[in-house]
């Protein structure tokens, strides 16, 4: 049987490759962005709207709030939910900078979780001990596409009466236990960055939320705080989402089931191929289905890995070399090597194997060859 990602085999497999996405879509994105150009509606307004209603409905949500990326969408459902200096946040050691960024542009400071050892997600049972008088919420992230334990995060939260904000900017589509996430904490921040498994061309976000409080409140404070234009209730931003930048995410959306169950099917190819005892697999609990917005392997001696799979022409990510306690910009909150040892490990350890949509069975056959074929060092 061949399908039509049986084509021509490229010689070099990069980690992610946009183009042949844009030009499956092309004819209908340059219509679109013709569209909005006539129109002059450049910002805010009916395309945005459009595409918020649309994403929504995806999310099985009420409402969707579209800003310029996801790490305002992160910041705003901070102060949204009344955060500020002297507060501490739960986040998880590895994930995106920007996770705990969100937490410290309020003057509240992240407080860090290890991970699971198996998930790597936020490992619930390591959350309890980091809760003080302090703590106000907890933002739980669905890395890499697979939802955290929700339910075990969210038992936690109701027992200390925390607020839990999703971060499922890698999880568009993904699925707990059978519904979309997006909907299981206060709100739900995504980001459109281009790489992302729905991403615009230009910079998106949105917060996602059931409560229609909640919604006003972020379309206000996206909006320089203002309901009547020129009258400012609070201290607001600049985070409105551009009307090109929604057209394209309108464009894409219909899209976004199909190219998921694509990178379903290509992960189940890595899952079912890799065979090599140095090569280790994220756990998948049966509670999660990922987006697998990446796929991430650990192995013992990642340097060499890197090198013999770059000499194939195969060409890894890495996400993420540091984790977020041990980084410059949070010397200050004194974390030392060795705190946070799952976190630790993973971010010395991971490699994220080639992941999008386009990969043609055939890549994904000679990165799976590739990998079994491999001899890790005596350490
Ligand atoms: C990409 C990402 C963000 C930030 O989104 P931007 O649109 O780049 O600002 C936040 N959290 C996680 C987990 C991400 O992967």
């Amino acid at each position: 049987m061949t399908n039509s990602y049986d084509r021509v085999v490229d010689a070099h497999i990069p980690f992610l490759d946009l183009k042949k996405q844009y030009l499956h879509i092309k004819a209908e994105v340059l219509a679109k962005i013709e569209q909005v150009l006539d129109s002059t509606s450049y910002t805010g307004g009916t395309y945005v709207e459009e595409f918020e209603n649309a994403f929504a409905q995806y999310c099985q949500v009420n409402y969707a709030v579209g800003v310029n990326n996801g790490t305002s969408a992160l910041h705003l459902a901070m102060v949204a939910l009344g955060i500020g200096p002297g507060d501490e946040v739960i986040v998880p050691a590895n994930t995106f900078i920007a996770s705990a960024w969100a937490v410290s542009y309020t003057g509240a400071t992240p407080v860090f979780v290890d991970c699971h050892p198996g998930t790597w997600q936020i490992d619930a049972q390591k959350i309890e001990e980091k809760i003080t008088s302090r703590t106000k919420a907890i933002i739980g992230v669905h890395l890499y596409g697979q939802p955290f334990d929700i339910d075990a995060v969210k038992q936690i939260a109701h027992t200390y009466n925390l607020f839990l904000v999703e971060d499922a900017a890698q999880a568009h589509g993904a699925e707990y236990r059978g519904k979309r996430v997006g909907s299981f904490g206060e709100m739900a921040c995504f980001s459109f960055y281009p790489g992302k498994n729905l991403g615009t061309y230009g910079e998106g976000g949105a917060i996602t939320t059931s409560q229609q409080a909640y919604a006003d409140h972020l379309r206000r404070l996206r909006n320089n705080g203002a309901t009547e234009r020129y009258y400012h209730d609070e201290l607001g931003f600049n985070m409105r989402m551009g009307s090109l930048e929604a057209a394209v995410l309108s464009i894409k959306l219909p899209y976004l089931d199909e190219w998921n169950s694509r990178r379903k099917q290509i992960a189940h190819m890595y899952q079912q191929g890799i065979v090599n005892q140095n090569i280790i697999l994220q756990q998948q609990p049966d509670f999660a289905q990922s987006a697998y917005h990446l796929f991430v392997v650990t192995t013992p001696n990642r340097a060499h890995l890197m090198q013999y799979l770059n000499e194939r022409q195969i060409f890894p990510g890495l996400h993420y070399p540091l984790p977020c306690h041990l980084q410059k910009a949070y010397a200050h909150l004194g974390y030392q090597a060795g705190d946070l040892p799952e976190a630790e490990y993973l971010s010395a350890h991971c490699l994220s194997l080639p992941m999008y949509a386009e990969l043609t069975n055939m890549e994904v056959e000679r990165v799976i060859e590739a990998l079994n074929g491999y001899i890790c060092p005596k350490s």
